[in-house]
């Protein structure tokens, strides 16, 4: 059985064309800058040299056009039994499911607490109706990971109907990556509490026990917890209402500060990127260094409290974008954690290691960088989905 995870992006759209039998990837094809004159399409069958184009890129249906038509040129479109997608939130919705109508306007029920993910994936998941139109569509919730997290983690103080009526809860995302994290941790270093975190552009902690999330930093929305790269992170609820009333704002009018003026951007006033951060904090600027050692503050935190809530971890994974290249922000993160039985080896965590551990010899808790595989996921729980219809 062969299948396709679809990455869509808000200008990029990434795929990887899967063999289910040895998880071997036969064809990846990645279109940038869409919607651009000057687009940037490559595409790589296995075993073979890359192709890069330079072409302009219209929109949506075109990216998605351009790649099956490669794809064609060794596999038939028969022989794709389903198209996975990571799908981020939908009311009433989790786990892995067959992306009907009914599930799009559950998506579209949610927009509000995830507006760039949501969009993306419904304008991605229609042009695949078009183009595929008899072809299983496939989406992994992002909360899936997350289902057993227990009631006192998940629930908010908020009257229980709205609750009820509108299911106001913490959900969690970046369910692909922990779950990829815990499989990973327990493969390398038999760790059964892993405390994984996920930061890149958009940036999460979760507390995983035997291979399933207990608790995460990301609430109803991937906006709350950590700060992340212009998203708020985590705000108390009356600061934002008199924001509100004093900057006189509409809800789409502060839905937009939150969304895209926030976290990691919003301290500095300069950027959202860490790349960017670390180079001005070197060149002494103070917004830049705020806004790091607040990111760094955050993440320790999160570590503690589920150290606690874990009663003590066997391993602390860093992943995504920064997690594994910032060797800075994890001195930053783990400094001054030896009494929790946390020591960081130095060297090792400066030959930044594209996998493997960081934390010194006599460290309790071990620490790694793991690089995460998110599709790996997605297409395994797309293939169980399918076997199991
Ligand atoms: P996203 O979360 O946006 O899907 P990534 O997980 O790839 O994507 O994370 C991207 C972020 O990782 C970048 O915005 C940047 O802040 C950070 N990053 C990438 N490389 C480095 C690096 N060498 N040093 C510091 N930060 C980095």
């Amino acid at each position: 059985m062969k299948i396709l995870i679809a990455n869509p992006g808000s200008t990029s759209y990434k795929c990887k064309f899967y063999d289910a039998g040895n998880m071997s990837i036969l064809f990846t094809a990645t279109v940038e800058r869409i919607g651009d004159k000057e687009g940037i399409y490559s595409y790589e069958f296995k075993g073979a040299e890359k192709v890069i184009l330079k072409q302009e890129i219209p929109d949506y249906f075109f990216a998605v056009n351009l790649t099956l038509e490669s794809l064609k040129k060794k596999f038939s479109i028969g022989e794709i039994a389903a198209v996975g997608f990571k799908t981020v939130h939908a009311k009433g919705v989790s786990g892995c499911v067959e992306l009907t109508d009914h599930v799009l306007k559950a998506m579209e029920d949610y927009r509000l607490l995830a507006p760039v993910h949501t969009d993306v994936y419904v304008t991605a998941i229609s042009v695949f109706k078009k183009l595929l139109p008899v072809t299983p569509l496939v989406g992994l919730f992002e909360t899936h990971f997350h289902k057993n997290i227990p009631p006192e983690a998940y629930m908010y103080g908020i009257p229980f109907e709205l609750y009820e009526k509108h299911g106001i809860r913490k959900y969690g995302f970046h369910g692909a990556s922990h779950r990829f994290i815990g499989l990973r941790a327990k493969e390398l270093f038999n760790a059964d509490k892993v405390i994984s975190c996920h930061l890149g552009g958009s940036s999460s902690v979760c507390a995983i026990k035997s291979g399933w999330s207990i608790d995460t930093s990301m609430g109803m929305s991937p906006q709350s917890g950590l700060l992340n790269a212009k998203r708020v992170g985590d705000l108390d609820p009356y600061a934002l209402l008199y924001i509100m009333e004093k900057e006189n704002l509409s809800v789409k009018e502060t839905g937009d500060i939150l969304m895209s003026k926030s976290g990691i951007l919003g301290i500095s006033g300069t950027s959202g990127d860490f790349r960017d951060i670390e180079e001005s904090m070197l060149k002494g600027d103070k917004r830049s260094e705020l806004a790091f050692k607040t990111f760094a503050y955050y993440v320790k935190r999160y570590i503690g409290e589920y150290m606690a809530i874990l009663n003590g971890a066997d391993c602390i994974v860093f992943t995504a974008g920064a997690g594994q290249n910032s060797p800075t922000l994890r001195k930053e993160i783990i400094a001054d954690m030896d009494n929790l039985g946390i020591l960081l080896d130095n060297k090792k965590n400066f030959s930044n290691p594209k996998e493997g551990l960081i934390s010194a010899d006599n460290s309790k808790v071990k620490v790694a960088v793991i690089p995460t595989n998110e599709e790996y996921i997605v297409a395994k729980e797309v293939v169980n989905f399918l076997e199991n219809k």
